[in-house]
């Protein structure tokens, strides 16, 4: 299990790590709001409180580690997202980027959509009372069975992924007497990550079926032919943790251009387009993220001038978000453990968690901030490393990072912006519990998520 060829292995002291931890931060108890959830803050003695809750009772309510989520938060920013794109456009929340029935309960109420991509997320989305007309289901290898059951409660759309499943979902909406009503996910060789997109050969993935060579066109003869299937639209999701807008300008372009095909060939003008998620957060100080009413103004223009310039009318544009929604909203709330200085290197601190119930570092090399927030502290900043307590040497969950030189066992430390792909992509690795999701909302705190128990391991070992 050994990494020791990972670069992110012990360095020189003058050697500090590159990027923006090259300074400590001049004030270690700051709280910087762009990465923080909205209603964090530190109270008069200096114990980080959210949603009207500090940290020190949370702990001693739920242990650690815990999920923190501020309700407040994730609503405002659905609201925000719902009431920027407006009501000629829809908002599908990407509930992959973390699910449970209370999150479908809030979207629900604030009028979001909802994307699913597993016969279990579809499930709790029912479950919480989603209505199925506003469910879409994606995915590259629905089985059979999640088609059917897709189909039989009635999901709003399906979005085709292959050739194979054009036909399967139409074959499966007749044998329900249904007609289904479906997108088609096509890549548009363009793969956007945070600051940069790629415009060449980004067809080579597993998912959508590509523009190039006419292949969109063919699925689209062939979706238009089924009986089974009602085609509205064309979908395109280009990458994750995106800025630049400039990557949604080329894909907008290249769908818009199969949409005046389509209209040419088959004289049908689709009505909806789906430009997928992906857009970032701040992780750290450093990332500046748009706010959702700059990014649905700038998605409606370009799609707009796209369309008045092949002559179509604009039709109806779904985004589908889901880190920017929930990822700002949590933190996950540590317990320091063992603290390790290796001379003349950096500090090795040591949490009850680890990759367990964060593997974006480990497997995306993602940034993190961390800070202690069950007090403040004056002393000399530290330059330590985060790591949890698998049997893992890449079990880390904040590579560089500026702590107080007297943090000691027993202190808490949160990292922030851990909503999105933190539980959702949790494991048990090691046997290790999964911890809980707290919602916290006016001095309120309530599980949504309880703590995995050694009950819950032993249940599935049978033995
Ligand atoms: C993952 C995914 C999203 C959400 O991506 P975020 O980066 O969380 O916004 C949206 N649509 C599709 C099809 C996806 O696969």
């Amino acid at each position: 299990m050994s990494r020791s060829a990972h670069p992110a292995g012990p360095r020189h002291a003058d050697v500090l790590p590159e990027g923006h931890y090259a300074a400590p931060p001049t004030d270690l108890n700051a709280l910087d709001s762009k990465v923080w959830a909205q209603t964090v803050t530190r109270d008069a003695d200096g114990v980080v409180i959210v949603g009207g809750i500090d940290v020190k009772t949370l702990a001693e309510q739920h242990g650690t580690p815990a999920y923190i989520l501020d309700e407040a938060d994730f609503r405002a920013r659905a609201r925000a997202w719902r009431t920027a794109f407006g009501h000629d456009a829809d908002v599908f929340y990407a509930g992959k980027a973390f699910l449970s029935r209370a999150v479908v309960r809030w979207l629900d109420e604030e009028g979001l959509n909802l994307d699913v991509c597993s016969g279990g997320e579809l499930a709790t989305a029912l479950s919480a009372g989603m209505p199925a007309e506003r469910i879409a289901f994606h995915g590259n290898n629905k089985s059979g069975d999640e088609i059917e059951r897709a189909v039989a409660a009635g999901v709003g759309r399906i979005v085709l992924d292959s050739f194979q499943e054009i036909v399967r979902v139409a074959h499966i909406a007749q044998s329900l007497g249904k007609r289904q009503r479906v997108q088609i996910r096509v890549t548009v060789g363009v793969e956007a990550h945070t600051h940069e997109f790629i415009a060449t050969a980004h067809e080579d993935q597993k998912f959508g079926i590509p523009l190039a060579g006419g292949q969109a066109a063919e699925a689209v003869r062939r979706a238009l032919q089924l009986d089974g299937l009602e085609l509205i639209g064309i979908h395109s999701h280009i990458g994750s943790q995106i800025f630049d807008m400039s990557g949604f300008e080329v894909a907008a372009h290249r769908v818009v251009g199969l949409l005046k095909d389509v209209r040419d060939e088959h004289g049908v003008e689709l009505p909806e387009i789906d430009l997928g998620g992906g857009l970032g957060i701040a992780y750290t100080s450093d990332d500046d993220p748009r706010e959702p009413h700059e990014i649905a103004k700038a998605l409606t223009e370009i799609v707009t001038r796209e369309c008045d310039a092949a002559k179509l009318r604009t039709p109806r544009i779904s985004v589908e978000p889901g880190r920017a929604i929930v990822g700002p909203t949590a933190f996950t709330l540590y317990e320091v453990g063992t603290i390790k200085p290796l001379d003349g290197l950096r500090t090795y601190v040591s949490v009850d968690g680890g990759m367990s119930d964060n593997i974006r570092t480990a497997l995306y090399d993602a940034e993190y901030s961390v800070a202690l927030v069950s007090r403040t502290s004056e002393a000399e900043p530290m330059l330590a490393r985060v790591v949890g307590k698998h049997c893992e040497s890449g079990d880390i969950v904040v590579k560089d990072a500026f702590l107080p030189g007297d943090l000691a066992p027993g202190d808490l430390i949160a990292v922030p912006a851990t909503g999105a792909y933190c539980r959702s992509m949790a494991s048990n690795y090691n046997h290790v519990l999964r911890p809980p999701v707290v919602a916290v909302n006016d001095g309120e705190s309530r599980v949504i998520v309880r703590r995995e128990t050694e009950e819950d391991l032993l249940r599935l070992d049978v033995g």
